[in-house]
């Protein structure tokens, strides 16, 4: 049998687009006039002509921007979801562009979205800083220090998400201006205010407006900050390098740890339970060897998106082997199923995943990926499988393999004691 791939090529714009942009696109493109006509179309296209990216304008998903993203997720879990806006950053899209943009950014936004899947920007910086407990240290006083560098390397440390705040009080206090703020390039800047660029190297950080300034004092200024902002921004990479998986995007075993120790802490004095899966995909192998390699990588890519669509908003997706995964159950609200209890909604979560799994289609396996793919797992509940970091994570992968040993494409529970 040949290996069939499929061309992930057509581009579905999705509102009041200009005409110009969507002719000039390399690869075939369609417009639908709303979300509702996009969903149509992902679903029923052709394996020979699937949609690699969807294009949607920030007016059709103004209500309720982040369930619209989700709901063309859902269709096709693998196409690049782009927002245009003015000047709002839909952080649960793929990529952000301008509604002004033309088809060369589009097309390098899409490419960039589809080589980085660090780029899908799920994991933001206030949710690692929360759960490595950086954020817990923010009693930060205001340093006695005149130039405001302590307070700086302090916000720096333990406040990131609010760093650039700081950034701009201190150019308050040290400056006559009456106001400044940090702009990007396609916010306009108020009449009487100057700007400059904040550039750092080939690093560009917004441009600081300040009223009351003159033309050289921001220029010093916004070179000062451009500093700052970069070393920020150095800071918060690296510590995604420590604790992210750069093939998903997931996060890494370090995470796992770090973070279910952390949440074992909170369900204790909270007197409430914590789940842990472990899954494997099944016979992984046979796909590295039959599809190759690449075609591998995209399972995985394709597993940890389709994982994030169905948890809850406070569980983390770590990928913690080459095929295996655990999933941290430890969302605090109460289960969204009425009169069900915690651990069976998760439970039902973890089957609905494994079924999602098996109806999941793969591009890179072909025209009759469909079906092919198959997941076991374990879940391990704090208090009643373990107490600490390590005993809950042996009971969760002693239950995988109990899954694997029952042949496969299943998910134990809790009851082999
Ligand atoms: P089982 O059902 O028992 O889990 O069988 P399996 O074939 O999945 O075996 P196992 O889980 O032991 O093997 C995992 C394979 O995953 C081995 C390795 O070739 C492959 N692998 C590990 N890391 C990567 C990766 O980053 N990319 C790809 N494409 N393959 C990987
Ligand atoms: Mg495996």
């Amino acid at each position: 049998m040949t290996n069939q791939r499929s061309t992930r090529s057509a581009c579905l714009f999705v509102g009041a687009f200009d005409n110009e942009l969507i002719t000039e696109m390399e690869q075939p493109t369609n417009n639908v006039r709303n979300v509702f006509d996009a969903i149509g179309t992902i679903a029923t296209c052709t394996a020979s002509d699937l949609v690699e990216a969807v294009v949607v304008h920030e007016s059709c998903i103004e209500e309720n921007p982040t369930a619209n993203i989700d709901a063309l997720r859902r269709v096709d879990p693998t196409a690049i979801i782009v927002v245009a806006s003015t000047n709002t950053r839909y952080t649960s899209a793929d990529a952000n562009v301008s509604v002004a943009t033309d088809s060369t950014k589009l097309s390098s936004a899409i490419a960039t979205a589809k080589a980085d899947p660090s780029s899908l920007s799920i994991s933001t910086e206030i949710d690692l800083d929360e759960v490595l407990g950086i954020a817990d240290e923010t009693m930060l006083e205001k340093d006695a220090s005149a130039l405001g560098d302590v307070d700086l390397v302090r916000a720096l440390m333990h406040a990131p998400a609010s760093f650039k705040e700081t950034l701009l009080d201190l150019l308050t206090q040290q400056t006559s201006w009456s106001s400044c703020t940090i702009v990007d390039e396609h916010t306009s800047v108020e009449a009487g205010a100057v700007s400059a660029s904040m550039r750092y190297g080939h690093e560009e950080h917004g441009i600081l407006t300040a009223n009351g300034a003159t033309s050289s004092e921001v220029t010093r200024w916004a070179r000062w900050a451009a500093c700052w902002l970069d070393l920020a921004r150095r800071q918060q990479n690296l510590k995604l390098l420590a604790y992210r998986d750069e093939l998903s995007g997931a996060w890494n075993r370090r995470f796992l740890h770090t973070c279910l120790a952390r949440e074992l802490k909170f369900a204790r004095e909270e007197r409430r339970h914590l789940t842990v899966m472990i899954f494997d995909i099944d016979d992984f192998k046979h796909y590295n060897d039959r599809w190759g390699h690449d075609a591998g990588d995209e399972i995985i890519r394709e597993l940890v998106k389709l994982l994030r669509i169905i948890i809850r908003k406070g569980d983390h997706v770590c990928r913690i082997g080459g095929d295996e995964f655990a999933v941290l159950f430890c969302d605090p609200e109460p289960p969204r199923e009425p009169g069900s209890n915690h651990p069976t909604t998760i439970e039902i979560l973890a089957k609905r995943f494994r079924e999602q799994v098996r109806q999941a289609h793969f591009p890179k396996l072909g025209v009759e990926s469909t079906g092919v793919l198959s997941i076991s797992g374990g879940l391990a509940t704090f208090p009643w499988d373990g107490m600490d970091v390590d005993s809950i994570l042996l009971k969760a992968d002693q239950r995988l393999l109990q899954s694997k040993r029952q042949g496969k494409n299943s998910i134990t529970i809790g009851t082999d004691d």
